[in-house]
């Protein structure tokens, strides 16, 4: 079975195709700038050069189109025709509290992710162009639906609630939601593959950090908290993300520096974080280049950034009573060998023993990273949110297919 996944994005479009024989990817690319005059196209059959086609996309249907017409493509293609496309799963950034896991796609779950357009104005309406394009490009194909808040779902009230007036959930679903939550979900399931120990018997803190950056405690195999909340704002400092900070900041700088809501907005998503105190950038490599070179404001971004990773691990940990294994995922997490060193000195107090040797070795699988009386597994695991969704899509385009017999 050949699974199309896709991450539609406003203007851009990322996909992958995966032959579910042997789970191997036999295209991927992206197309970028939809909607503008120079279009990107950038397809990667495997194994063979990359290619690259600069046109005129203007919507994501026309989008979809040429990822069809790359995949079959006399030269470049991987299939013979869209025929061999059995299955389509797409990435949807925000399921609300309606998806507690994956979902093929029905008139009814378009209406619910229509639904939260509000709380992901991002990228759901995003998601849904992608969703709809596929539909008119391969009428009748299965299509399934892959949420990354839908991990998160497990949390018990006491951590997904906040501590505002009750009808703020009940009139506007005001709550924690999550987000990462195919990733944390693919590096937890993996660490225990790797250590070969049942996953439901761990205690994990997953830390995902890229330019977007999250903490879960994953308990029993189930999500327990995470640090991003309601939006992907909350929680760790992040590349332009200020993540955590006094809420009465908000209003207060709103009447000193007379802002709007949509510049305060903007000033919290955009012009914090890394950027912010380094002023020079929101690259952690730049930052880490920077640092090392001597300048002092990369210095402090840094440090900031590792402490608030560490202050979570501890925080998990009490909140589960007991690490078993600290996890490190995407772009910072898998590559930067000086911030998991930062991050894990001085917690010996809770068993987590660094292999300075181990943590320098470059490598692309997911490998402990600890030393062998450290009591817990510090690991550097690749995350793979495609793979995830293309399983998810499987399975469920399986059973459909199934019941439709
Ligand atoms: P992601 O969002 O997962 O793609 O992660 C992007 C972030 O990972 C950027 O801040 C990159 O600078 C960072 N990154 C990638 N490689 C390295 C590296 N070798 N050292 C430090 N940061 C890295």
């Amino acid at each position: 079975m050949n699974i199309l996944v896709i991450n539609a994005g406003s203007s851009s479009l990322k996909y992958q195709l995966y032959d579910m024989k042997d789970e191997s990817v036999l295209a991927s690319g992206r197309v970028e700038r939809i909607g503008m005059d120079s279009s990107i196209v950038t397809h990667e059959p495997e194994g063979r050069p990359e290619v690259r086609i600069v046109d005129e996309i203007l919507e994501h249907t026309s989008a979809i189109k040429r990822v069809l017409d790359m995949l079959t493509h006399k030269e470049h293609g991987v299939l013979k025709s869209v025929e061999e496309i059995d299955a389509v799963g797409h990435r949807v950034v925000h399921g609300g509290e309606a998806f507690q896991e994956s979902a093929v796609v029905t008139p009814e779950t378009k209406l619910e992710i229509r639904k939260l357009f509000d709380l992901a104005p991002l990228h759901n309406p995003a998601h849904m162009m992608g969703i709809t394009a596929v539909e008119a490009v391969l009428p009748g194909v299965t299509q399934v639906v892959v949420f990354d808040t839908a991990f998160h779902q497990t949390m018990p009230q006491q951590s997904y609630l906040y501590p505002v007036p009750m009808v703020l959930y009940k009139r506007h679903a005001i709550r924690r939601y999550g987000f990462h939550g195919t990733s944390h979900a693919y590096v937890s399931e993996r660490a225990a593959e790797v250590l070969g120990r049942p996953l439901e018997e761990l205690k994990l803190v997953s830390c995902h950090i890229g330019n977007g950056a999250s903490a879960t405690a994953i308990l029993n195999g189930k999500s327990f908290d995470t640090s991003m909340g309601m939006t992907p704002l909350e929680g760790l400092m992040m590349g332009t993300r200020s993540g955590d900070l006094d809420p009465a900041i908000v209003p207060y700088t709103m009447n000193k520096e007379d802002l709007t809501l949509s510049e305060v907005n903007s000033m919290l998503n955009k012009h914090s974080g890394l950027l912010a105190i380094s002023g020079l950038s929101s690259d952690m490599r730049e930052i880490t280049e920077a640092m090392f070179d001597g300048d002092k404001n990369a210095k402090l971004a840094f440090e900031m950034y590792a402490y608030r990773v560490k202050k979570y691990i501890g925080a998990y940990a009490a909140a589960m009573n007991g690490i078993d294994v600290l996890l490190f995922t995407a772009g910072v997490g898998e590559n930067s060998v000086v911030l998991r060193e930062h991050v894990c000195e001085g917690l010996t107090f809770l068993g987590i023993k660094l292999d300075k040797e181990l943590n320098a070795q470059r490598s692309k699988e997911a490998r402990v990273i600890s030393t062998p009386d450290s009591s817990v597994a510090v690991m550097v695991v690749p995350t793979n949110e495609e793979l995830l969704i293309a399983r998810d899509t499987f399975k469920l385009a399986r059973q459909r297919g199934a019941e439709q017999a």
